[in-house]
Parts: C-alpha cells; structure tokens; sequence
C-alpha cells in the first residue's frame, strides 16, 4: 500500500489559507517578548511545528479529481479538504492508498487508520458499519457513453453504409442470385429460338447473360424489356410478381433492422441499461446500481481502466459517480465520451471513521467552519470550475 507523507509543496498553486510556518512563528516569538505569561499560554498551540504535530493515518484512493497522484504525492480536491481539516485541528496527516473503495473501508474497519477520504459514498449499509462526517460533496451515479454514433440510429449516411454492407443485405443478395436462375433459364430456352426476341442468340454463352440481366433487373427494378414467346410471357408476369414480393421484404427486414437498432442501440438512461455492458469500480455504489439494472457489470479497479473498455468497445457504457465522470469528460476523454442525462442517483461523499470516533465531531466543526468562511468554495473552484 502506497504511504504518502503530508504536507506536501504545492508549488504553483498552494491551498488557500495555508501560509509558510515562518510568518506565524515571527509573530508568536515576537509575542513571547512583548506579552506576560497568559499571552504565551494562548499562543503556544498556534506555534507547533511540523514535527510536534499529531500524526494521523488516513486511509485514500486515487480517484480523480478527488485525489490525485503527481510525481509520488498526493492532490485532488479530497486532499486539498483533508489537508485543511488536518492543519485546522493541528494534525498530520499521513495517506495510504488502497485499490479500491473496499480496500479503504477495510482499512477504516481494521482501525489502522484515523479515517478515509476520496469519494466515499454516504449509504445506508455503510452507515450501520461506519460513522461519516458531515456531507463534503453533492455526488451521485451518471451514465457515460462513447461520444460517436457508433452504432446505427446515428448519422444517415454512416447508417446507409452499414446497411448495405451487413449480413442482412448479404443474405439477401443471394437469394436473389438464386432465384435469378430459374427464371433466366426458362426465359433462355423459351427465347432462344425467336428472332427479336428477348435472348439475341441460340447459344448458351452469351444467351444466358441477357437472360440472367433481364432477369436479375426484373426481380427489383421495372422490366425493361419484354420476351415474344407466350409461354415466356407468362413466365415474365409470374417473375414481375416475384419481384415485388422480394423488394417488399428485403424493405420490411431493413427497415426492422434500423427499427431495432434505434431503440436497443442508445442508451438515453438507467432504464436502457438492462443487458448492456457497463464499466464500473470494484466494491462500489455503481457496481450495486448496475447489478439493480441488471446491466453485466464489468469490474475493474482503477477507473482509467473503465475509460480504456469503453474506447476499446469491451462495454457499452460507464456508470459511476457524476463528479469523476464530468471531470473525464472535460479533460482526456474530451470528445470522445459523452455523459447521459443528469445523474440517475443523488450521493453524497463524506469522510468515514471507525465506529465511535472521537475525531468525527472535531472534523465537523472544521468542515463547517470551511463552508461559512469561504475556503471550502475556494478548493470546490479550484477542482469544480469550469474551465
Ligand atoms: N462513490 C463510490 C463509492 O463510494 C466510489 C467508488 C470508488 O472509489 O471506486 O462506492
């Protein structure tokens, strides 16, 4: 499991509200001096150094936005939060990275860690287990799908093209190639002999070829020609028949086929998702929600691995939270994955700790504090915005 110590430089943008350690130690050595003994007794706790600060464990998962790995430490707004709420109650925090949503909460469980941070979702079965601190972020499930119309229900004429080289139209092809050969002979032996008739020769080559084309062409188009014999007239009006029963059909199967591909092809909502495949994180609220639309979960544990099936065609569909989804599709997967809708599930993320943890109320009151004084908007901005 990854440890990452904390804090941490964070050169070019650094968390509002956080100042170098020198500027508050100038003013309290210069209180020390100026103040009698009660000033020094309020003052001392403000001038703990890094060191003397209580270290706690936290237990995290990369998971952007919410946290970040670069160059071996740690970002993302989850950090930015728990970095704050650390330095407000004058601890230090210390990260360990676990796999997955389970991993943490297994942590959280076994008690090696204070309490775990990334995008844990507030749910009913893990606040019987765990306590959560106050709400951090409005989250919930959304449904992510490839940008392009890959398949038909999208553009016409990418449509068209598919159509005309499927299966279908293959199998139509030759039935009709078969069907030809009856009518093509019976019309050759009829013909042959009439002069200005339908076949220009009594030979089999090249006779037969003007009577595979008379009768190739009478099968889906008008015919063009008529044959002199009567016998071979009847025979013409029987294939004329012939002709547009085909062409009703080979219509009627298209036109299915684009039927069905419209309405199974897209996925406009949870509602869409029984049967498809979808991408989704081990352990995780999605991978509940999808089993409950009896979708086929495909569980991986990062979910740049989700991003990758989806590209790559293994699913048809990511479901997962909202605010990670939203932030792919406005960086790598920029036109190349679309979200569906709003989210389907309203979740909220909350910081989790063991049962009973003395801690809890204490990261309340900073968490609040952070809302009513504007710097919990400023690290939202600094993640959330959009830019
Ligand atoms: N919000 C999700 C959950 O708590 C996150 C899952 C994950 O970290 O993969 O289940």
């Amino acid at each position: 499991m990854p440890l990452f110590g904390s804090p941490r430089p964070t050169p070019s943008a650094p968390p509002p509200g956080r100042h170098g350690l020198s500027v508050p130690l100038a003013l309290v050595l210069l209180f020390l001096v100026v103040s009698g003994p009660e000033a020094r007794a309020q003052a001392a706790p403000a001038s703990a150094s890094a060191s003397t600060l209580q270290e706690i464990r936290v237990a995290t998962r990369v998971l952007p936005p919410m946290v970040i790995e670069r160059d071996g430490a740690l970002t993302g707004f989850s950090i930015e939060l728990m970095d704050e709420i650390a330095r407000r109650l004058d601890l230090r925090p210390t990260y360990a990275a676990a796999p997955d949503v389970r991993g943490l909460l297994d942590d959280v469980r076994r008690g090696g860690v204070a309490l775990g941070i990334s995008a844990v979702s507030i749910t009913s079965a893990r606040e019987s287990e765990f306590d959560f601190s106050q709400p951090m972020l409005n989250a919930g499930l959304q449904i992510m799908t490839r940008g392009d119309p890959s398949e038909m229900g999208g553009h016409p004429l990418s449509d068209l093209l598919r159509l005309l080289i499927s299966w279908t139209s293959l199998a139509w092809l030759g039935i009709g190639a078969l069907l030809v050969l009856l009518p093509a002979h019976l019309v050759w032996w009829l013909e042959r002999r009439h002069p200005g008739g339908l076949v220009p020769t009594d030979r089999y080559l090249p006779g037969i070829f003007h009577a595979l084309y008379w009768a190739a062409g009478t099968l889906v188009t008008q015919a063009e020609s008529a044959p002199r014999s009567a016998v071979a007239r009847v025979v013409a009006v029987f294939w004329m028949f012939t002709g547009v029963v085909f062409v009703a059909l080979y219509t009627a199967q298209l036109t299915a086929t684009l039927t069905v591909a419209r309405i199974e092809g897209g996925i406009h909502g949870p509602n869409d998702l029984p049967g498809k495949r979808v991408a989704v994180t081990a352990g995780s609220t999605a991978a509940e929600a999808v089993r409950q639309f009896q979708a086929q979960p495909l569980e991986v544990r990062r979910i740049e691995e989700a991003f990758e099936a989806l590209q790559r065609r293994a699913v048809d569909a990511i479901v997962f939270d909202a605010p990670v989804l939203m932030h792919h599709a406005a960086h790598e997967g920029k036109g190349r994955v679309q979200l569906v809708g709003e989210p389907f599930r309203k979740e909220d993320y909350g910081i989790v700790f063991p049962r009973g943890s003395p801690l809890r109320s204490r990261v309340n009151v900073a968490l609040l504090a952070m809302r009513e004084d504007g710097t919990y908007q400023r690290i939202h901005e600094r993640w959330f915005a959009a830019r």
